[in-house]
């Protein structure tokens, strides 16, 4: 028997059953592309991911939108600072649109490269501006609004129940009035469109009924998921940092200007942290992407499970020794799955396969609970009385959660044992397939590279190694007196 799904929902801070009635509405807010996405900006997706897979397995039909924002928003919450899409073009020498498609690609092949699910939309920001436009109009018409020098300000003193999503203390907000706050009228008022500076074209600007300018941020994921989804959306994620200011502006708008309930069930995934206790981010230069891991020698889906081995809700420590160690137990899960399940699909059901998917679904529907359903998997890879061909039907269904391609057998994986003439043991691994020929010529390397080893001929021996490297091996001695070659 498998529980319902349950989640945590930040709008009431408890979990709760989650319900939906026909297809799920589901909002999470994407990437901004001026720059890489680092690896805490991924951890978001993965946990959204998991998400989608889960509503799924409960039987859930998902629409799932992840929007792009390609347009500059400003570099802080505040509607102040530069803006980022123009950095980015201007510190790579490329327009704004060059910047927005080169990040939108990678931002694209990184979630390929993690086995996120692509969403059932897409939408851009600079294809929706006329949607931007129609919903300040009618927070305008409402009287939701004031306008000042530089742009239309949503005002939240017309919108009482503004502190109540994130709890916000009503006098905190009046002493965060100590700032320079513009024209504003208050703190947390903040910016539905705003001018294009008079003495200056900007790179990306529309007209407007009020003048030439662009969207506030917020107001982007609100009229584009209002677009997609209907309304109340079913659920809204994104990071936690996003619960202050851009989810609090969001329900705001979208209520004041529907005057219905925004959002039924909000999810937010914590961040990664860096040893120090500090939170990823660009702007203080703590950055590794996913292809800084790769360079590292790190597969992408050694991150995701990295990833499981916290609660999305709580941080997750970032250091190079725990994602190394990520790593190893990575290939030892896949070593593991491929040493003790069955190779070939057999149809099969047993009591066994329940007890394990039992534990596994139970701690998936208990509000995405992935290291005790990852737990559960390494127990029964441990479980002599678990046959092959049970394990590799319990891990099938379990990586339709987890999608770390257990039970793929990649190139990667294949394992081949060579004796060379001179009788050394050589182990090919890796991703790549190398002709007889090549082989015969690795062996004969390295041959010569233990002989000139044996003579102490140390120069010889970096050169037998860089001639492998540059035929694509890289060449480890192993404490057993064999050799790896990992071809790439
Ligand atoms: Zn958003």
């Amino acid at each position: 028997m498998r529980p319902a799904l349950r989640l945590f929902n930040t709008a009431s801070l408890s979990v709760e059953e989650f319900k939906a009635d026909g297809t799920v509405g589901m909002y999470c807010c994407g990437p901004t592309v001026y720059n890489y996405q680092h690896i805490g900006n991924m951890r978001t997706y993965i946990f959204e991911d998991i998400l989608r897979r889960a509503l799924k397995a409960a039987g859930f039909k998902v629409n799932h939108v992840v929007n792009i924002t390609d347009v500059g928003h400003l570099t802080d919450d505040a509607d102040s600072g530069d803006d980022k899409m123009e950095k980015g073009a201007e510190r790579e020498g490329k327009t704004v649109w060059d910047i927005a498609q080169k990040y939108t690609n990678t931002f694209m092949q990184n979630i390929d490269a993690l086995n996120i699910e692509h969403p059932e939309a897409f939408p851009r920001a600079t294809d929706h501006i006329p949607e931007m436009i129609a919903m300040v109009q009618t927070l305008i018409d409402k009287g939701f609004t004031y306008t000042t020098d530089d742009g239309i300000y949503f005002d939240t003193a017309k919108f009482p129940d503004y502190v109540k999503f994130a709890r916000l203390d009503p006098e905190q907000l009046m002493a965060g009035a100590r700032i320079d706050m513009g024209e504003k009228h208050s703190n947390t008022d903040f910016a539905l469109w705003k001018f294009s500076p008079k003495d200056k074209k900007r790179a990306m600007e529309w007209d407007s009924p009020w003048g030439v300018g662009f969207p506030g941020w917020h107001i982007e994921c609100s009229a584009m998921s209002l677009k997609y989804l209907s309304q109340p959306l079913d659920i809204h994620c994104g990071g936690a940092d996003h619960i202050r200011i851009h989810h609090t502006n969001e329900i705001a708008q979208v209520e004041a200007a529907t005057g219905k309930k925004f959002c039924r069930h909000w999810l937010h995934g914590e961040w990664l942290v860096m040893e120090k206790g500090e939170k990823m981010s660009k702007s203080k230069g703590l950055f590794v992407t996913l292809d800084v891991l790769k360079k590292e020698g790190i597969n992408p889906l050694a991150y995701r499970l990295y990833c499981f081995s916290a609660h999305y809700r709580s941080p997750l420590k970032f250091s190079w020794t725990g994602i190394e160690s990520a790593a190893q137990s990575y290939a030892s899960l896949k070593k593991q799955v491929a040493s003790s399940a069955a190779k070939t699909d057999s149809d099969l059901s047993s009591t066994r396969i329940d007890e394990v998917l039992t534990a596994f679904w139970a701690a998936v529907n208990d509000d995405l609970n992935m290291p005790r359903a990852l737990a559960a998997i390494w127990d029964m890879l441990k479980d002599g009385s678990i046959t092959a061909d049970e394990k590799r039907a319990a891990l099938k269904i379990a990586d339709t959660i987890l999608a770390l391609d257990l039970l793929k057998v990649e190139a990667a994986d294949s394992v081949t044992e060579k004796i060379s003439s001179g009788g050394s043991k050589v182990v090919f691994t890796g991703s790549k397939e190398f002709s007889d020929e090549h082989v015969t010529r690795v062996l004969s390397i390295v041959d010569a590279r233990k002989a000139a080893k044996l003579e102490k001929n140390w120069a010889e021996s970096d050169r037998l190694r860089d001639e492998l490297v540059a035929m694509g091996v890289i060449a480890k001695d192993m404490k057993d007196g064999s050799t790896e070659c990992v071809l790439k």
